[in-house]
């Protein structure tokens, strides 16, 4: 699945489909689903198992010249006692990345929007027992404020084990190796590629902004779960780390959206993967892309 932003191309990498609970909203109900059945039903939510879908993914930026990825998804045998289903998992993730013509040794920028156990896994990978870094010619990027807020020497020591996992496997030995950059969440990276602070899923998400001739996409990381939340800007997922500024958040991503006639791109809208926003009587109208 591609798009084009002008000269820059954008390409999903999935890495798994999980079913994600309707407790993911507390406002969820059955006559939700009767309502917006059209969009939900079937690559959304499965009424089968009465359970929504969760695309967990990278997205592959090609600019001009640089190859970029954003977010990289769970990884393979990382312990997860707290994620279950993303515990010691086996994927070819990396070969479907191939079949894009990218190997790791290619990408030479790594963008994680926010330091979350679905967003770094691919970061490193276990060779002889050790987490080495899987894109060896890589930057990268990951955003201070999360990075303070994660790491367990700098305060993050009183939370439980499992939220701490991802950030010794997955981050902290890009940081040892040197190969970090750690951005404030709004800087340009590189000529077309900007980065947009999106607080309150978790405190330090940043957005990733693409321009070219024109064209905008918004890679919105978690400021939405699921397309439901653009008919309801209010509801936050249980995973969002601080519900008042998600939701303020998420009202200024869509209105940004709306007025830049933006590719809204989230990272974990199943299918389509984003789309765009525009405003309607009462709120914002989402018109499926990608
Ligand atoms: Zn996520």
């Amino acid at each position: 699945m591609k798009a084009s932003i002008g000269d820059i191309e954008i390409t999903c990498i999935e890495e798994l489909v999980v079913p994600e609970a309707t407790t993911l909203f507390a406002q969820w109900n059955d006559d939700v689903l009767a309502q917006h059945r059209d969009l939900l039903v079937p690559h959304c939510f499965d009424p089968a198992q009465n359970a929504f879908l969760a695309s967990i993914r990278s997205y592959l930026v090609k600019t001009p010249n640089r190859t970029i990825l954003v977010d990289t998804g769970a990884g393979n045998n990382k312990p997860r006692p707290g994620s279950m289903r993303f515990d010691n998992l086996d994927t070819d993730y990396i070969a479907r990345l191939a079949t894009t013509g990218v190997s790791p040794d290619q990408v030479d920028m790594v963008i994680c929007t926010h330091l979350h156990v679905d967003h770094v896994g691919w970061n490193t990978r276990l060779v002889n027992d050790r987490w080495v870094p899987t894109f060896r010619n890589a930057t990268y990027v990951f955003p201070r404020i999360e990075v303070d807020w994660r790491d367990p020497v700098l305060g993050a020591a009183d939370r439980p084990p499992a939220t701490q996992l991802p950030f010794k496997d997955s981050v902290k030995p890009i940081i040892d190796s040197g190969m970090a950059r750690l951005v404030e969440g709004d800087e340009q990276l590189i000529e077309g590629v900007d980065l947009m602070p999106v607080p309150g899923h978790a405190p330090g998400q940043m957005a990733v902004r693409l321009r070219s001739q024109g064209k905008e996409a918004l890679m919105i990381a978690d400021v939405m779960h699921q397309p439901i939340q653009v008919h309801y800007p209010s509801w936050n997922s249980k995973y969002c780390e601080d519900p008042v500024i998600a939701t303020q958040t998420r009202r200024r991503v869509l209105d940004h959206c709306a007025d830049h006639g933006s590719l809204m791109l989230p990272t974990h809208f199943n299918f389509p993967l984003g789309g765009y926003v525009t405003r309607s009587p009462g709120g914002f109208t989402f018109t499926p892309h990608m």
